[in-house]
């Protein structure tokens, strides 16, 4: 691995899932043979645009798609187009702000690291309800200045929210878009589809995650003419998404991305992820310094839950310790901390790594 090397950093060993911080998922072969045959040739990036998401839109069986520099990218520019919905010819502005509906609702149990990307494109986030959140309060917190709601997809099972398809009829009610944000909610595949059944507008979801395209992609899915409003302002037209670059390579590479994922045999990614779940927490259980179980995490703000996970409770350090002293190993190896267990996610992981993996986890935990 010279290209890190020559910077001086080691690469890691990935037992925590699709993370950005630690480079999102890794591209197949035949990703990286189409971004190099887009970069030998010029090309109307327009059209480039255009063309890609109708192919993508017809792979994955949805209305429209457009493709970004990732799902943040996505919720900036649907922040957007929802907000100059009623003033298209703003739509091309670099601040479509003042004088627009501005306001963009969210459950407040909603509210997260991200919810600034809507921000960003010129929105106000306007929490509704606290704790708890009835049914009575989106319908009272909506304005003539609401623009959209936006539904964190991992929030939904968290106490005080409420279910997307009872969020989606509401705000229907009063003409309102639903845009969800999904960047890292597959697999499993069939979960992008129940969005839209749930009532969905638009859905973001990250290109370099589970998809395995290029990490800086992402994509906008759902109804055309919103889509096409995202398409608007997004790059390589001069709107609020022209900074947010999405290079021939990109593009291309994530078409052949999306071909190679909807064919991919999920069955056998899960039985793969099993099969190394078991193996870790199977080797592991012989250690004397931690505890190890099989945890397959259903519950909130876990992504993607589904997937199993061999959990570890040290019994002589902290979790956050033990993750720390993970990084810092030769190899290092990158796990997740959920409560006080290291949560290891098969996910990215190679069945030839776990030997590599056990023997990390069980020095940094004694
Ligand atoms: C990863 C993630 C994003 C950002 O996705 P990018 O493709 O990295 O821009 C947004 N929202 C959630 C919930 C995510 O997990």
């Amino acid at each position: 691995m010279s290209v890190y090397a020559d910077l001086g950093i080691r690469p890691l060993i990935n037992a925590w899932g699709t993370v950005t911080a630690v480079g999102g998922s890794l591209m197949d072969p035949d990703v990286l043979d189409a971004m190099r045959e887009a970069a030998a040739s010029f090309v109307d990036l327009h059209v480039l645009q255009r063309r890609a998401g109708e192919r993508i839109a017809g792979l994955l069986g949805v209305e429209a798609a457009c493709v970004t520099a990732g799902a943040a990218a996505g919720l900036t520019l649907t922040a957007a187009a929802c907000m100059t919905a009623q003033s298209p010819e703003r739509a091309s502005l670099l601040q479509p702000t003042s004088g627009l509906s501005e306001e963009c609702l969210m459950l407040h149990p909603h509210r997260n690291r991200y919810d600034r990307a809507v921000t960003l494109g010129g929105a106000r986030v306007v929490d509704v309800g606290g704790a708890t959140t009835a049914p009575g309060d989106l319908h009272a917190a909506v304005t003539d200045r609401t623009a959209m709601l936006l539904y964190m997809a991992e929030s939904e099972a968290v106490p005080g929210s409420l279910p997307l398809r009872e969020v989606c009829a509401i705000m229907h009610e009063h003409g309102i878009p639903v845009v969800v944000d999904a960047a890292a909610e597959i697999p499993p595949r069939s979960r992008l589809l129940e969005y839209f059944d749930g009532g969905a507008d638009l859905i973001v979801v990250s290109g370099g995650k589970q998809i395995r395209g290029p990490q800086s992609s992402g994509l906008i899915l759902g109804k055309e003419a919103l889509v096409a409003r995202c398409a608007a302002i997004g790059y390589p037209n001069h709107g609020i998404g022209r900074g947010m670059k999405t290079d021939k390579e990109t593009i291309v590479g994530l078409v052949k991305a999306v071909e190679l994922f909807v064919r991919r045999d999920e069955a056998a990614d899960f039985a793969r992820w099993e099969a190394m779940a078991d193996a870790l927490v199977h080797r592991l259980g012989a250690s004397d310094t931690l505890l190890a179980r099989r945890h397959v995490p259903e519950g909130p703000g876990i992504q993607p839950a589904g997937i199993p996970r061999a959990y570890v409770t040290p019994l002589g350090r902290t979790a956050a310790e033990v993750q720390t002293r993970l990084r810092e190993a030769d190899p290092a190896v990158a796990v997740g901390v959920d409560g006080d267990d290291i949560a290891i996610n098969p996910q990215c992981l190679e069945p030839d790594q776990v030997d590599l993996v056990v023997g990390a986890v069980e020095e940094a935990c004694a």
